[in-house]
């Protein structure tokens, strides 16, 4: 058999010779469909089998941000756990120090990790193929966002106890009213014999001896409410100032011979208000001082210990706790 571009010969034993054979037209059609058919579905065949082992340039950029994601995800990660070993350092100093100086008590772990929102907050990570990564750094930025909260507005607390801390020691009586020096605690504060109304009576201040003429300062920093001669519901008290120190703190100076402050003035702790007398209810030169507390007397001798030595102060104490009588 062989075969030219266009025809077909086969031998013919009878009559010994090489005969063209000639194929129907039909029949060519037929032959050239099936290899076009043949040819098609090869190709198909085998493009599909390629898909299964290649890779689309699209999905080759896609892999290659899935990969870029997870990077940043374990940047993330990083970053996350830096802050959370800071954040962990300071509210150790703030529980262990700040707060302690300022005598409150510590936080606590379970206030500073108390959750925000419920578990279906995280649902929305389930149905991701990375889910559970991202839902676990998802948590640990929500609980560090809720630990910054609770140390900032702590460390608002402390800043606001340190600012009046300042102005409150400013403000309270620490100092006597009149120079250790030049006056002397004469009678103290509780029941003492009353040298003109001739009664046991609350002495509700302290007696302090001095000549006439000593100048009289303010205890602490405030605002003088009242002074004057004898002023209503001060009858009795001669010439009197009232220093209104803020905190609940309020100071009175009794029998001044002469006032140098009027109603509303600023004053500071030492400066000087009066000066030593004996005017209204009094039977000689000295200061009555009074200090209250939240509206309420208390004994002026505990609120001395700016200016006095340890030594010093005992004494006042053993001259204030005498059962004498006051001069009023
Ligand atoms: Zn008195």
């Amino acid at each position: 058999m062989k075969k030219t571009q266009r025809h077909t010969y086969r031998f013919n034993p009878h009559t010994l010779k090489y005969e063209k054979v000639f194929v129907s037209l039909r029949e060519r059609i037929r032959r050239i469909s099936f290899s076009v058919l043949f040819g098609v579905v090869l190709g198909v065949l085998i493009v599909f089998v390629a898909l299964q082992f290649m890779e689309s340039p699209k999905e080759r950029a896609m892999k290659r941000e899935l990969a870029q994601y997870r990077r940043q995800t374990r940047l993330l990660d990083d970053r996350v756990e830096r802050a959370e070993k800071v954040l962990e350092n300071l509210e150790e100093r703030d529980d262990a120090l700040y707060r302690s100086i300022f005598a409150v008590p510590p936080i606590g772990e379970a206030e500073r990790h108390s959750g925000i929102g419920g578990v279906e907050r995280y649902s929305a990570f389930d149905n991701l193929g990375d889910g559970e990564q991202l839902k676990v750094t998802s948590m640990r930025v929500d609980d560090l966002t809720k630990r910054v909260y609770v140390e900032s507005k702590s460390l608002d607390e402390l800043y606001e106890m340190a600012r009046t801390k300042t102005e409150r020691m400013a403000s309270m009586p620490a100092i006597m009213p009149v120079s250790k020096d030049k006056g002397q605690v004469v009678s103290g504060f509780g029941y003492r014999f009353h040298p003109i109304l001739h009664t046991h009576r609350l002495h509700a201040g302290i007696d302090i001896s001095a000549r006439q003429g000593t100048p009289i300062y303010a205890t602490g920093d405030g605002v003088v409410r009242v002074a004057g001669r004898t002023p209503q519901g001060y009858s009795g008290y001669g010439v009197v100032a009232v220093i209104d120190h803020g905190y609940g703190f309020q100071t009175l100076y009794a029998h001044m011979s002469d006032i140098k402050v009027r109603v509303g003035q600023k004053v500071k702790r030492g400066e000087q208000i009066g000066t030593v007398g004996s005017t209204g209810m009094s039977t000689g030169a000295h200061l009555h001082y009074e200090v209250f507390q939240n509206g309420k007397n208390v004994d002026p001798v505990y609120y001395f210990f700016n200016d006095l030595t340890p030594e010093e102060y005992e004494n006042v104490l053993e001259q204030a706790r005498q059962d004498n009588q006051s001069m009023s």
